[in-house]
């Protein structure tokens, strides 16, 4: 898949994709990222793709100018699934979505700043809102690096051991169950028994057990 991610910031999001899962995947050619600077696409001497609010009131609002003119050069060579905009008030991300959005070909996430952009963008040149949660951030940039880490650690080959993403929380509308490596015992804690016993459906019996009781402990809002 494809994902372009207009900002003002690329730098800032160089790094996640330079390192792990997300550097392998893109190694193998399964996603490809691409960060567009949106300054590039300003008419304006300086560059500067925001504006003071009309009406008034403290706060920088990006324009509708450079964002149309970003989006419409990016449509004109291929066509898009969705057009994402970061935003605190969008649809709330979840492992759903994820899946979803692994599975589509083309998408544009533009990132916010200051106030956010001009309400016209929403709802002219938007497909999509998405919000990673319940709280203001500075910019979309780190919000599209969980969006993208999201959805293409789950596009079939780029982890190794393919069944590992589907057992992750939230698959199956369960937790993950705990899990425990060498040494079988430090300081007198123990690791439980059955999973050193070599019985694989104990195993996964124990695991299942444990991922419901978990599930009902700390998230009984999804478990169906
Ligand atoms: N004035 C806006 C917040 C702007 S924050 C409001 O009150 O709703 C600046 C930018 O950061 C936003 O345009 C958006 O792109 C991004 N952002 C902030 N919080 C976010 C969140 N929880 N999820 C996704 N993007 C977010």
């Amino acid at each position: 898949m494809r994902i372009d991610i207009i900002t003002v910031l690329p730098q800032l999001l160089e790094s996640p994709f330079q390192h792990s899962i997300l550097k392998r995947a893109i190694e193998k050619g399964l996603a490809e990222v691409n960060l567009i600077n949106l300054r590039d696409y300003s008419t304006h001497k300086q560059k500067s793709v925001d504006d003071y609010a009309f009406g008034g009131g403290a706060g920088m609002v990006m324009g509708i100018e450079p964002i149309a003119n970003c989006i419409n050069a990016l449509k004109s060579q291929r066509t898009y699934d969705e057009v994402i905009y970061t935003s605190p008030d969008g649809e709330l991300l979840n492992q759903k979505m994820s899946n979803h959005l692994s599975t589509l070909n083309n998408i544009i996430i533009l990132c916010g700043h200051y106030k956010g952009v001009d309400e016209r963008v929403r709802e002219h040149l938007i497909t999509k809102e998405i919000s990673i949660g319940d709280y203001v951030l500075s910019g979309g940039e780190l919000a599209a690096a969980v969006i993208c880490d999201s959805i293409i650690r789950i596009i079939p080959g780029a982890i190794s051991d393919e069944t590992s993403a589907l057992t992750d929380s939230f698959q199956d509308n369960l937790l993950a169950p705990p899990v425990y490596t060498r040494p079988a015992e430090f300081n007198g804690w123990k690791v439980p028994d059955v999973l050193l016993s070599g019985h694989t459906k104990n195993i996964e019996e124990w695991r299942h057990e444990q991922s419901l009781e978990r599930t009902k402990q700390r998230r009984p809002d999804i478990l169906e």
